[in-house]
């Protein structure tokens, strides 16, 4: 069996609450060998350095998501770095930029809370960058609907920071820039997708060795479970997907996958 791994999970979230200990023996039963569990505030990355201390496989990445930037502290610099202090601790994030719900877009929001709310997704993106330049830890970048603001902001890293664009759906013209910045993209179930044709001329046009495979579970399960939740195990459904766009075997693309995972995330 070819092994892979789900480099992107967020296995401390609810929806994992009841049956954990089986969706991780699904996963190893289905030769996802290694789980990168990634945090969304400093309770979430807590609880996911503590699943990472339980679980053999498992990783945690610590963060906090721009999409809950307003509960945010000021300044979370002291917490990362004391987190990042785990052996299991693979990576920062994830951070970066999402303007999808902008404030503006709810009934009395602002465009004034708008700029409040990005400058805030902005200051905590480069307190990421800041402690991964420090650590040596690189950073799992979420953007949605912010590219050009996430690029220009993590470009000035890009030498002491690696960044992996995560659940990427743009085009092959944005996986180079992203490429060119010692960068790498991850793809997701959206794969799988029937609609979702943009998406796999992206992959074909990815090298081996510029992309990882991820879940983003409990969201975006691949055909045939696609609408349920998602978990981990699912990577091989995302995996056979990828293989036959780029027309490789099963075993190339774990190899090439499995490499670039560890090259990128400390520890795995
Ligand atoms: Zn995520």
């Amino acid at each position: 069996m070819a092994i892979f791994y789900d480099t992107h999970a967020h296995l401390d979230f609810p929806d994992f609450e009841s049956d954990l200990a089986l969706v991780i023996e699904r996963a190893h039963g289905a030769g996802i060998a290694k789980i990168v569990c990634v945090g969304t505030d400093l309770e979430s990355s807590r609880r996911a350095v503590a699943l990472a201390d339980r679980y053999p496989g498992l990783y945690a990445v610590v963060g906090w998501h721009p999409s809950h930037a307003t509960e945010a502290p000021a300044d979370i610099r002291d917490a990362l770095r004391e987190l990042a202090r785990h052996p299991k601790v693979a990576a920062l994030g994830e951070t970066g930029l999402d303007y999808h719900r902008l404030p503006s877009t709810r009934a009395g929001g602002t465009t004034d809370e708008d700029a409040r709310y990005k400058a805030k997704q902005a200051g905590l993106f480069l307190q990421h960058l800041e402690v991964g330049a420090e650590t040596g830890l690189n950073c799992v970048i979420h953007q949605r609907d912010s590219l050009n603001d996430t690029l220009a902001q993590f470009q000035p890293f890009a030498g002491r920071v690696r960044g992996v664009f995560h659940c990427f759906a743009d085009d092959p013209a944005t996986m180079r820039r992203i490429l060119e910045l010692n960068s790498l993209v991850s793809f997701t179930g959206i794969a799988t997708f029937k609609n979702a044709q943009g998406v796999r001329d992206t992959i074909a046009a990815t090298p081996l060795g510029g992309f990882m495979l991820e879940t983003d579970c409990p969201y975006l399960a691949p055909v045939p479970y696609r609408g349920k939740r998602c978990e981990p195990a699912y990577v091989s459904e995302i995996a056979a997907a990828v293989a036959q766009v780029k027309g490789c075997t099963l075993d190339e693309l774990s190899a090439a996958t499995c490499a670039t995972a560890q090259g990128f995330f400390r520890g795995l």
